[in-house]
């Protein structure tokens, strides 16, 4: 198992949960795109699809062979083909080739072949893309050709003809990369009108209006998102137009005021991009095509990526579908919903949807949509094919998904499906119910919750006490779990800038876009005034598990002034409003919080873990108060007890910095006795809280000058207090002072300089270990001597921690066994180099990956933010080092460490104790190097719990 290294299969499960985003709302801003074309361009030829986030929503590694699913799906992919079609006459791809195709396209041909209503189309592949990007920006030799064939059997399967002046063949033009990613492209509609055929179109409808209302979107649409004409030049001519007509509604406006705006339209068209609007309509779709391809390298979309850990990815492959009309009057309409609810994960079909509407009109947040409820009295009919739909989809894909659909004068039509972004919470509850519902099995159901995602479970809530007597200034959209508070800021970079200050901020907006992520991410909690559960903002906040109040309509913002009103009230830079994203509260003033529980859904997923699971998981504690709460969250012993902390409180700090100053071994032996109570009660307390699971204790292992104050006042202060002068004082400070602290004196040097501390230390753990015994309390200290590098120091250190032992259990005329093991952190690369020879005299080995992975670098954790973020921006490093174990380097240390230590001593115990512990892509690791446990933070335990299982499932 140790040797097994690659991950042979991908599991749809633990995928990235798919987007859903509003484009409208982003594009008066989205002509910055092809900037860095050049840069993000060089993108990797790896098929490897890593998926890791910060905050807590981490999912698991995702590598999808391309191989794999090509062979496994029933759609073929031939090599050297660029576009593959789905509809009745044949359908190529099938929603395996994500990879291949597109999330979006492998689905729609999913679909298609199950028997949905899908309108025809046909998907031109992310390969094409990559080759664009590569090429400097040229169509691959034959694409066009291709693309000809597949409009021609479209033309065929429908009886309409592209560009045709009796019966128009139109078509969307669609973005859709493997991962849906918010941010690419926005879609156009309505594409294949000119002035000829815009005509076919009014007669094959019998709608002149509604044909010129295509028409003017299509002007819009392509002249904004493909030749970049700022959309706001439409929007004026419109509303020169709607004055014109003394209308205030765009509605209003009849069939001959939208054929006079057509004109306006294209005039503006001409003005800006300096040629007509194309009446070609294969013109047109080459240039659409040309743009999604470009829409890749714009800078939304490789922020997207940066933020969301993807890497490695192709390109985005291109949907071209045949039209459906929502907007064809009160029989027709369109929608999104949830198969689920995405918030709260109940089986309770969750959508909005608008009548007479076209596609993006529902997200736009300029109409507000109806609840899905509401369809049963529109049209039942089409209600309860939704329903059946629903049924199938999840029946099929064995997941909650996330659609949208259109209602063409009665008839219904699928345009979209993917799993669905939800909750933490919503991905336990729904992975239950399914299993309840006999659609997965209990390993499929550990499988797919994103282990990362529970974070979000054990976040605080608000304390419902202070709540009740809160002032709730208003009431949105309860869209994204979460309790968060801070002062509200008006904009992205606001949101980023004060972050970086350290400020708690809450992202205050009429509703967000693409453009906003940077700031959306930075920010404690979002709170928009418009907007529904399913715009931007609720959707990304769900996916990142951040607290989110949407659609907050008393809420008037002024961003320029800096503050926004509720009623009479105004609130701005200098309030903090705390929101509740459960219930949508929007509340005055920092409404505090209490703890999580562990129990329901939750707890069964847990139990499910412990069942599969074969890696121990423990916890990094120093108090045993946090030893307590990791029980509770099911950690089985603690793997990092930091004994540094416990210097600091109250009297212990003044013992200590007396201990420091002192001049002589008797004076540093009267400080040390009078510390030595206080450790030995921390360690009764600990051994308590911990009953019966073992104890790893590291011995002191910061430089001692991180104990005395380095300005004159407090130094003065001390110098007072220990009856010393400041100049002895300052002196001490300047004899600790180090150039590489980090490398300087400290861990178990100090011991070998100062054996009175560990003699001190190794004491108060055998006395509290003798009480607790004396007690009943099953007692299982281990002692972990820190940065060791040479056998040479645990050797000399062990036999001075064995005599101590010794002496205690002599004084105490202790005759019964007392368990205590010696070991060593391995931190430093010579320790994992020299593992075998160490292991002949640890009892235990702890990979401290923090430090190790500073030593192996040569990064300084403290200092690495100043270059870290050119480092992932440039793709130097896929993601920080500190948050996820550096498998290919520092993970052959750990691989070595464990190998050699085993060859000398195959039943050494083995964990890991850095911060990598409870990150879910470290935790597969260790499960595949065989390390007996990981410790983590007592909040992170689930995460680990959950991990550990995966990697089991998973990996054997
Ligand atoms: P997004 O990723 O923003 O959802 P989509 O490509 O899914 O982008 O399309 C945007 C909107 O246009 C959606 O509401 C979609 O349903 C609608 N749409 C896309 N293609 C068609 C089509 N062929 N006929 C009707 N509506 C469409
Ligand atoms: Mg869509
Ligand atoms: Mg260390």
């Amino acid at each position: 198992m140790a040797k097994k290294t690659k991950r042979s299969t991908s599991k749809k499960s633990t995928a990235k949960r798919s987007k859903k985003a509003s484009k409208k709302v982003s594009k008066k801003t989205s002509k910055k795109t092809s900037k860095r074309t050049s840069k993000s361009s060089k993108k990797s030829k790896t098929t490897t699809v890593r998926k890791h986030a910060g905050g807590g929503r981490k999912a698991a590694a995702k590598k999808v062979s391309r191989k794999a699913v090509r062979k496994g799906g029933r759609g073929k992919a031939r090599a050297g083909k660029l576009v593959y079609y789905f509809g009745k006459t044949r359908t190529e791809g099938d929603g395996t080739m994500k990879e291949l195709i597109g999330g979006k396209g492998a689905n729609l041909a999913e679909m298609t072949s199950i028997g949905l209503p899908v309108p025809p189309g046909f998907t031109i592949t992310t390969d094409t893309c990559a080759k664009y990007n590569d090429s400097g920006c040229r169509l691959p030799h034959g694409m066009m050709n291709e693309v000809h064939k597949n409009i021609a059997l479209l033309e065929k399967e429908l009886g309409k003809k592209f560009g045709d002046d009796a019966k128009p063949l139109l078509v969307s033009v669609r973005s859709g990369a493997a991962v849906s990613m918010p941010g690419m492209m926005d879609t156009i509609l309505n594409l294949g009108l000119t002035d000829e055929s815009v005509e076919g179109l009014a007669e094959a409808t019998g709608n002149r209006r509604f044909a010129y209302d295509a028409y003017r979107r299509l002007i819009n649409m392509f002249g904004d998102v493909v030749m970049g004409v700022d959309h706001h030049h439409f929007e004026k001519a419109f509303e020169t137009l709607k004055t014109k007509y003394r209308v205030q509604l765009d509605t209003d406006v009849p069939a001959e005021g939208l054929v006079e705006l057509c004109e306006m339209y294209k005039d503006i068209y001409q003005k800006h991009v300096g040629s007509v609007f194309p009446q070609n309509p294969f013109k047109q779709l080459e240039l659409a095509i040309e743009a999604v391809f470009k829409s890749w390298s714009a800078d939304k979309a490789v922020s997207y990526r940066r933020i969301e850990g993807l890497f490695g990815l192709n390109g985005t492959a291109v949907n071209v579908q045949s039209m459906v009309y929502g907007n064809m009057g009160e029989d027709s309409g369109t929608g999104v919903a949830f198969t689920r609810n995405p918030s709260t994960g109940e089986n309770k079909f969750f959508g909005e949807f608008l009548i007479n509407a076209q596609g993006e009109d529902v997200v736009a947040g300029i109409r507000t949509p109806k609840p899905a409820e509401e369809m049963k009295k529109w049209n039942k009919k089409i209600y309860d094919q939704l329903m059946k739909i629903k049924t199938k989809l999840e029946k099929h894909y064995k997941d909650m998904q996330d659609i949208e659909f259109t209602i063409e004068r009665g008839t219904l039509y699928m345009l979209q499906t993917r799993g669905g972004k939800r909750t933490g919470a919503a991905s336990v509850k729904i992975a239950c119910d399914m299993v309840k519902e006999k659609l997965i099995t209990e390993k499929a159901a550990v499988l797919r919750i994103p282990a990362g995602d529970l974070t979000q479970l054990l976040l605080p809530s608000f304390d419902p006490k202070a709540k009740s007597v809160a002032d709730v200034l208003t009431k949105g959209l309860p869209a994204s779990p979460g309790a968060a508070a801070g002062t509200p800021v008006f904009s992205a970079e606001e949101a980023v800038e004060r972050a970086r200050n350290g400020d708690h901020v809450i992202l205050v907006r009429k509703e967000t876009s693409p453009e906003d992520v940077d700031g959306m991410h930075s920010a404690r909690g979002i709170l928009t005034s418009t907007g529904g559960m399913t715009s931007h903002a609720a959707v990304v906040a769900r996916g990142w598990g951040k607290c989110c109040v949407a659609g907050a309509g008393d809420i008037s913002i002024d961003a320029d002034k800096g503050q926004f009103t509720i009623g009479q009230r105004t609130f701005g830079r200098d309030d903090t409003i705390s929101i509740d994203g459960s219930t949508g509260e929007v509340i005055l003033g920092e409404v505090s919080t209490i703890e999580p529980t562990l129990s329901g859904d939750f707890a069964k997923v847990m139990r499910w873990a412990d069942k599969y699971r074969t890696m121990g998981v423990r916890t990094n504690a120093d108090a045993p108060a946090d030893a307590q709460r990791a029980r509770e969250f099911g950690a089985e012993g603690i793997g990092l007890c930091r004994t540094e902390h416990m210097f600091f409180e109250g009297e212990r700090i003044l013992a200590m910095r007396e201990m420091i100053l002192a001049e002589s071994l008797g004076q540093r032996e009267t400080a040390l006795a009078k510390l030595l109570p206080y450790q030995r009660e921390d360690f009764i307390g600990i051994f308590r809280a911990m009953k019966g699971l073992p104890v790893t204790i590291r011995l002191l292992d910061p430089p001692l000058h991180e104990f005395l104050p380095h300005d004159a006042k407090a130094q003065q202060e001390i110098a007072s207090a220990l009856g010393v002068t400041l100049a002895k004082v300052q002196e001490r400070v300047g004899q600790l002072h180090e150039s590489n602290p980090m490398l300087g004196h400290r861990g178990c040097r100090l011991a070998v300089t100062y054996p009175e501390i560990l003699k001190m230390q190794v004491r108060a753990i055998v006395e509290a270990a003798i009480e607790c015994t004396a007690e009943r309390i099953k007692t299982l200290p281990e002692i972990m001597i820190p940065l060791v590098g040479t056998r040479k120091e645990l050797a000399l250190l062990r036999e001075a921690t064995e005599e101590v032992i010794d002496q205690v259990k002599a004084e105490h005329d202790w005759k019964r066994r007392l368990d205590i093991k010696i070991g060593t952190m391995i931190e430093i690369p010579r320790a994992a180099l020299t593992a075998d020879e160490i292991a002949e005299v640890a009892d235990f080995f702890s990979f401290g990956t923090n430090d190790l992975t500073q030593l192996t670098y040569g990064y300084s954790r403290d200092d690495i933010n100043t270059f870290l973020p050119d480092y992932i921006a440039q793709e130097i490093l896929p993601q920080d080092p500190f948050e996820s174990l550096d498998q290919a380097g520092v993970g052959q240390l750990v691989r070595m460490g464990f190998d050699r230590g085993r060859s000398t001593k195959p039943g050494l115990k083995v964990g890991i104790c850095g911060e990598h512990g409870g990150d879910p892509k470290s935790v597969h690791f260790c499960h595949k190097v065989g390390l007996d446990y990981v410790s983590c933070s007592p909040f992170r335990v689930p995460i680990a719990r959950l991990a550990a299982a995966q990697a089991a499932l998973m990996y054997g």
